[in-house]
Parts: C-alpha cells; sequence; structure tokens
C-alpha cells in the first residue's frame, strides 16, 4: 500500500487553497498546535469548544496502521470498552471528522487512550493520522460512544471475531476483560493479509499464551507459508469454518467487527440458525446501495444557506457531493449513525441509501451522509 499526503488525492478546495497561503501558513506556525480557527476558540471561554486531546505517542502496528496515545481532555469521562469517538483533525485548513474505536482498555490509568487507525487506499483522514500526525499534536474528540459493548453480566462464554482494523474495538474489551481478571472462556478468531499486517497480533499471542481459557485463531489471507503456530490458518475466514472452529458457537454471545461482507455472512448464518440475537457486530462502513444505474440522471443539489449547488447522479451521498463542492459540513460518523450531519430538507426528494427510505417533504431531517439525491433538491446547508 502506499503513503501519500491526503491533500493530493483530489483537487483543492477554496478554503484549501487560502490555507496554503504563505499568510496564513504564517498564521498557522504562530498559533500551532492548534489551528488558527481553534486557538481563537480558546482565548474566547463562553464559546462551545470541542475537546482536545493531545498526540503523547505514535507507534506503527501492523504495516500500515499506527496506534496514536491521546491525552484525555479536561471533564472526560471515560469509556466503555468497544466504543468509539469522533476525531477531528484540519488538513490543508479543511476540518474532516471520522470515528476511531478506543483501542486501549478503560481501565487504563495514566490519564490517556488510544486509538488505532489502518491506512487505506486514497482515504484522507486515515492517512494523514499514520503519516503525518506527530507528537504534541492536537486533534478534536467527541464523547466516547456506541452500543458494541460487552454487558456488565459477561456470558459464560464468548467469540469475539474480527478482521482487519476491525480488531481495535476487541482489543479493548479483552484488554479490559484482563485487567478485571475476567478472561473465562473466550474464542478469539483475527484475520489479517499476514502475520506482518495483523493488527494487536503479538498482544493477542500473549494473552492466549497467559490464559489458558483464551482460544486465538489467526487467519491470513495472502500468506501461502507453513503455519508456524497451532490455531494459524491459511485462506478467508468464513462462517461456514465456525462449526470446525468452535463446534459450540450456537452456545456463545458473539461480537464481530470487520468488512461488511463478512458482517453479512455472520448475520446470515445466525439468522438461519434462529439465534440472530447472539450476535452483536460493529461496521466501520455503511452498507450503502446507490440509485439503480441509470434511474437518476442528473440531480441539481443547492446547498442553500452556502449558497453553493453540485449536481448528483444518485450514486454519491450528498455529502460527498458537499465536499467536491468545497463544503465542510459538520459530520461525524459517515455512516447514519452519530446525526452529526443531519440538515432539512427544504425542497425535493433524496434516498436514503441504507434502507431505500425516501424524503420528500419540506422539513424533513436528512442525514447527508447516507442520503443522496433522486431529483433536484434544496437543503438548508
Ligand atoms: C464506529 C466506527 C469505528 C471505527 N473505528 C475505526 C478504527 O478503530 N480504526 C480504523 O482504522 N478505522 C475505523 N473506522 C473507520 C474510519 O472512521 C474511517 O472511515 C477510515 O479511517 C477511512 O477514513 P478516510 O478519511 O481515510 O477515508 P475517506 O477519505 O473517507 O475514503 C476514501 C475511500 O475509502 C473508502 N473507505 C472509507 N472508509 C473505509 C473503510 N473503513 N474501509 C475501507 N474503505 C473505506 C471510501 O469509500 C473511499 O472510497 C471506524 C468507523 C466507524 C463508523
Amino acid at each position: 500500500m502506499s503513503f501519500h499526503n491526503a491533500a493530493s488525492t483530489r483537487r483543492s478546495t477554496s478554503a484549501e487553497r487560502a490555507a496554503a497561503s504563505p499568510w496564513m501558513r504564517a498564521v498557522s506556525a504562530l498559533t500551532y498546535p492548534l489551528s488558527p480557527g481553534d486557538f481563537i476558540d480558546s482565548l474566547l471561554p463562553h464559546t462551545p469548544r470541542a475537546a482536545r486531546g493531545r498526540v503523547e505517542h505514535i507507534e506503527r502496528n501492523g504495516l500500515d496502521a499506527a496506534t496514536i496515545t491521546l491525552r484525555c481532555p479536561r471533564g472526560w469521562h471515560g469509556h466503555q470498552a468497544g466504543q468509539f469517538i469522533n476525531v477531528g483533525v484540519d488538513i490543508d485548513g479543511v476540518r474532516h471528522t471520522r470515528c476511531y474505536s478506543i483501542s486501549s482498555a478503560p481501565e487504563r490509568d495514566d490519564g490517556c487512550f488510544t486509538i488505532t487507525v489502518k491506512a487505506i487506499d486514497n482515504g484522507r483522514v486515515s492517512n494523514h493520522l499514520v503519516d503525518n500526525l506527530m507528537q504534541g499534536d492536537v486533534v478534536l474528540l467527541g464523547e466516547p460512544t456506541g452500543e458494541f459493548v460487552l454487558p456488565t453480566e459477561l456470558p459464560q462464554k464468548l467469540l469475539l471475531i474480527a478482521a482487519g482494523s476491525g480488531i481495535t474495538p476487541v482489543i479493548s474489551m479483552l484488554e479490559s476483560l484482563q485487567a478485571k481478571d475476567r478472561i473465562g472462556d473466550i474464542v478469539v478468531i483475527h484475520s489479517a493479509p499476514s502475520p506482518e499486517a495483523m493488527i494487536f497480533g503479538s498482544e493477542l499471542e500473549q494473552m492466549a499464551q497467559r490464559h489458558a481459557g483464551l482460544t486465538l485463531h489467526r487467519f491470513y489471507t495472502q500468506h501461502t507459508g507453513e503455519s508456524r503456530h497451532a490455531g494459524e490458518h491459511r485462506g478467508r475466514f468464513a462462517p461456514a469454518k465456525l462449526s470446525r472452529l468452535c463446534p459450540d458457537w450456537q452456545d456463545r454471545q458473539v461480537w464481530a467487527c470487520g468488512p461488511d461482507a463478512l458482517l453479512q455472512s455472520l448475520e446470515q448464518q445466525f439468522d438461519t440458525a434462529g439465534i440472530a440475537d447472539h450476535l452483536h457486530v460493529e461496521r466501520f462502513r455503511p452498507a450503502l446501495r446507490a440509485a439503480v444505474p441509470g434511474e437518476v440522471k442528473e440531480a441539481q443539489v443547492q446547498f442553500s444557506r452556502s449558497a453553493v449547488s453540485a449536481t448528483g447522479n444518485g450514486a454519491q451521498s450528498l455529502l460527498e457531493l458537499a465536499e467536491a463542492s468545497g463544503l465542510s459540513p459538520e459530520h461525524g460518523c459517515r455512516m447514519g449513525i452519530c446525526h452529526g450531519c443531519t440538515t432539512t430538507l427544504k425542497a425535493g426528494c433524496v434516498r436514503d441509501m441504507r434502507n431505500g427510505e425516501v424524503f420528500n417533504e419540506e422539513g424533513d431531517l436528512v442525514q447527508i451522509c447516507v442520503c443522496a439525491p433522486v431529483g433536484d433538491v434544496d437543503l438548508e446547508l
């Protein structure tokens, strides 16, 4: 995988061009590590501000991922293992927000927590965090949130399934159980392209060695060498393999985080077995369906408050269209769970790409990260 500056992945917007001017660069140098806007905010104590976290440490994790240690902001109330947080960064003068699961355990007591970010091809924020972030930098932080957590009354038997960066909430759960000395009968299935690319590979191995109740299965999708250890498998993990790997899978409560294809096939298998309620999943990307090809030929989208318009074809979300037009609307998860991007429909028709629901009444609240225009649209944005 190649690493490159996020700014090189698309044409610069006017805000970016302004930020790149010598004058803005000089101002940014004076206000570092805060952006000029945040610096002004910090002088205005009555202005509501997002919490800020200072980067204490950055460590490579796997081939293209990094674990970033952040100092908890003032007023931090802690998190539950498995929850995520919104992280905001300014890249070339434009603010971007993404969600990251907290990868450390809530029991960590040095006033810090970690997120672990995997750089993805053409990813604006992930590449910036992995490649450009430095110790001493400051990022904006939301409140920890999310339902992908273990219940207080821990099930007798757990099955934890993770692929790629999907291990991040799972490692937090395991570290937390370990800190509370509550690791009982747990089967962990973890997939990565190769041993080198496996995030938290050695941490999991150490845990499995330390706790007799923890059984670890590792799948390497691109690794063709000999298996070195029991529990190492070549090829892709598929739910059909559960009966062999974990014969009592139907008796277990399962937490799974990984690509949508894996989660969908797990959902299908648990549904067929009549135990859909045993399965708890976390998605890092929404399962979105674009309009039927050809259905939406051209839709004019008016962002009224900003006096900007864009042309959509039903395949791009309203958020993507706004960003491509140089706007930076407020948003968080980009997958319809945090409602941070909700705005009001003034006229026209949009479709929620997750479930096909249509919104066409003036005043409808629209989540622009998961909605696409069906025809011409006017939005209060
Ligand atoms: C609840 C939640 C928790 C998350 N936790 C983590 C975490 O712990 N670690 C982590 O690395 N990421 C995590 N993510 C994903 C993260 O929020 C970003 O989506 C990811 O870092 C990509 O952002 P980007 O700006 O680099 O890519 P963008 O610039 O937004 O997208 C670039 C391209 O990559 C595609 N893309 C976007 N997201 C993904 C993805 N997740 N996988 C593959 N392709 C993608 C886009 O469709 C686009 O084509 C989480 C997401 C959610 C919703």
